[in-house]
């Protein structure tokens, strides 16, 4: 029998957080991970995601280049080579990733776990018995029934086809559509979007999402709205995909309709832990579930599916764990990236939700070419909107859409995370020429 103060199941971003730092508090502590450390993030999400976005960008770079005077003869994209590169770029992290958790002392078990009953867990053959218990098991991509058996792909398989198709077709408009929409896109597959709604990022800024789809569209990506396929079918080159006034075909379709819990191994009923309706972990504002000493964090809650908020969650959590004093999360001005070309990054209101919760606001916008595209024929525009509460000019929301959008927005956070105001920004003086200058001269509401 295993005996531990704290056992975590998922070692992901969440997981492996909250058994590095319980550990160092000195909690005894275990972790469960049937597949590869580091999670979604590590070996199916934002790291080889952000790979895949660099070697798509690389694209229009040679067109930038030439309009500075270089010049390119065989411009070759290899596939293959990337998709290699990136599994042993993976592999070093995975292994960091063990070294980390060795390096804290933390038992670890190569294997799924699941829940015999409240207070014992099973993981391959082995029992546990633990006074906590953590669930940071993440989610999987969402699979729509009325395709089960049309072979489509998602995410997962995105990163390891064994060819880059010559076409696709991604359903979905939320994050992980439009970011791969833009990375196969530069990859020079003929890329489609298809969306049951009227617009892509659902619940990003109306104006700033739509200015990004224009700019997608540019450069070539085709999007379909409120037309969703009723039937696809798969035969052996290409896919027939049934929409409501015509079918299409594809060489390959990949489905990004959100993601769900990864409960299937977990069986939590076993413990009687309650979900919520979308399936999820139901937890209290400690982390706690509907069973006393098992928490959960992570994507597996209905909370903000991000690496960074579950890392946060994970110290939150263990500093509760050793505090009598318990912490609440703020989930309040969480800046957030979609990785597409050009990247749209943001933090705080959109326009139209600080419409709706505050009397007065200032918007203001700037939109304009960037230095490095101005001697090129690229249309890539920069677009910047900020958007403050009149009545104490503090600043509630900034987004931008452009290259670097994430870097830039990071570095801004600070101030809209510290209720600063828009004369606060003013006072600041701009780096010259840069496109994040902008932010401090804005001007025109
Ligand atoms: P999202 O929730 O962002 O988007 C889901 C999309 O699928 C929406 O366009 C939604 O449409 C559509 N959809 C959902 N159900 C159906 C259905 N039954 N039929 C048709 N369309 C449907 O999910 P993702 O999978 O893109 O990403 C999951 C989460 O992972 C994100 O919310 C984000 O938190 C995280 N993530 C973060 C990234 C980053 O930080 N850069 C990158 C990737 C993921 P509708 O709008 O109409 O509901």
């Amino acid at each position: 029998m295993n005996d531990f103060d704290l056992f975590i199941i998922g070692a992901g971003s969440g997981g492996v957080r909250a058994a590095r730092y319980a550990s160092s508090l000195g909690i005894r502590t275990g972790i469960a991970e049937g597949w590869s450390l580091g999670g979604t993030c590590v070996n199916r999400g934002c790291i080889p995601k952000k790979l895949y976005s660099y070697a798509s960008n690389f694209n229009e770079d040679f067109e930038v280049m030439n309009s500075f005077g270089w010049k390119v003869k065989n411009k070759e994209f290899n596939w293959k080579k990337l998709v290699s590169n990136k599994k042993k770029e993976i592999t070093r992290l995975n292994s960091i990733y063990l070294n980390l958790l060795k390096d804290s002392k933390v038992k670890i078990f190569n294997d799924y776990a699941q829940f015999i009953d409240r207070n014992t867990i099973k993981v391959g053959k082995i029992k546990i018995k633990s006074k906590n218990i953590l669930i940071a098991v993440g989610t999987k991509p969402r699979r729509l029934e009325i395709f089960n058996n049309s072979n489509l792909i998602s995410s997962d398989e995105a990163f390891n086809l064994k060819k880059l198709p010559k076409s696709i077709l991604i359903l979905g408009g939320g994050y992980i559509a439009v970011e791969f929409a833009s990375i196969f896109n530069g990859l020079g597959v003929k890329t489609s979007l298809c969306i049951r709604g009227e617009r892509i990022l659902k619940d990003f800024d109306k104006e700033v999402s739509e200015f990004l789809m224009k700019q997608m569209e540019h450069k070539g990506v085709k999007f379909i709205f409120k037309d969703f396929p009723k039937k696809i079918i798969h035969e052996k080159y290409q896919y027939n995909v049934f929409f409501k006034e015509k079918i299409k075909r594809y060489e390959t379709v990949m489905e990004a309709v959100g993601r769900v819990p990864n409960l299937k191994k977990l069986n939590p009923n076993k413990a009687k832990i309650k979900l919520t309706k979308n399936g999820a972990i139901k937890i209290d504002e400690y982390f706690k579930t509907s069973v006393n000493n098992v928490y959960a964090i992570g994507d597996v809650v209905d909370k903000i599916q991000l690496t960074p908020v579950a890392i946060r969650e994970a110290m939150n959590f263990v500093d509760n764990l050793k505090s009598r004093v318990k912490k609440k999360f703020n989930y309040k001005n969480i800046p957030t990236a979609v990785f597409s070309t050009p990247n749209y990054s943001f933090i705080g209101y959109t326009e139209n939700e600080a419409r709706r919760s505050f009397k007065k606001i200032n918007v203001y916008k700037s939109q304009f070419k960037s230095l490095k595209f101005s001697l090129s024929n690229l249309n890539e525009k920069v677009f910047i909107k900020l958007v403050t509460n009149a009545l104490n000019d503090k600043i509630l929301g900034l987004h931008y859409v452009g290259e670097n959008a994430a870097e830039i927005v990071q570095g801004f956070s600070v101030a809209v995370v510290n209720g600063l105001t828009k004369k606060q920004l003013d006072k600041t003086i701009g780096i010259h020429p840069t496109c994040a200058e902008e932010i401090v001269t804005l001007r025109n509401k």
